[in-house]
């Protein structure tokens, strides 16, 4: 998909609450741009994500945001949600066995395999390569001699704001879509 030059009012953000999740989904939960920008100017929110349209004004040009999070967290859940855009955030997107921070390679590993009784769960599921992930199989990490570096546990959402503010806002969503597509639940 390309996001070239549209318009500006062909360029709306969509909305990610604190945990990186919409902030609705029924309906999407959209701004106009010059809502976007109003919030940016207000600090309310991160950009995440830009299109190339720029608007101008006698003191600034800027990028129009086509993905922005809330910077205070809106919902009485404090759970962030388990999800693999959350799951990979909390790791960093670094293969949590060999450091690798190929993101394009990152899949899902699960510590102790289901075959041994292990959960979809955020203390069982990490950040794995595709190749330590095939390298390690269906055995446990004492078995494959690969242990994870960090312990996996379920994150806090000021943890995750803190692991997504050290990333430059492109690095983590290309467009809406891919966005929409981490954001899919797993699976217990
Ligand atoms: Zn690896």
């Amino acid at each position: 998909m390309t996001l070239a030059m549209r318009p500006p009012d062909a360029c709306p953000a969509l909305v990610l609450n604190a945990d990186f999740r919409p902030l609705s989904y029924f309906p999407l939960s959209l701004w106009s741009w010059q809502d976007a920008l109003k919030a940016v100017f207000l600090d309310r929110v991160e950009v995440v994500a830009q299109y190339e349209t720029k608007v101008h004004s006698p003191s600034f040009v800027m990028r129009l945001p086509s993905v922005v999070s809330l910077r205070t967290y809106v919902s009485h859940s404090r759970a962030p949600a388990f999800t693999r855009f959350n799951v990979f955030l909390r790791d960093s997107f670094t293969c949590q066995y060999c450091g690798s921070p190929e993101r394009d390679k990152l899949t899902f590993d699960h510590v102790v395999p289901r075959s041994h009784g292990g959960r979809t769960t955020w203390e069982n599921i990490i950040a794995a390569c595709s190749f330590c992930n095939i390298k390690k199989g269906g055995r446990t990490p004492k078995q494959a001699r690969m242990m994870p570096a960090r312990k996996p546990q379920r994150p806090t959402m000021y943890e995750l704001n803190e692991r997504g503010r050290a990333f430059p806002p492109h690095y983590l969503h290309d467009s809406w879509q891919d966005f929409l597509y981490w954001d899919s639940e797993l699976e217990p």
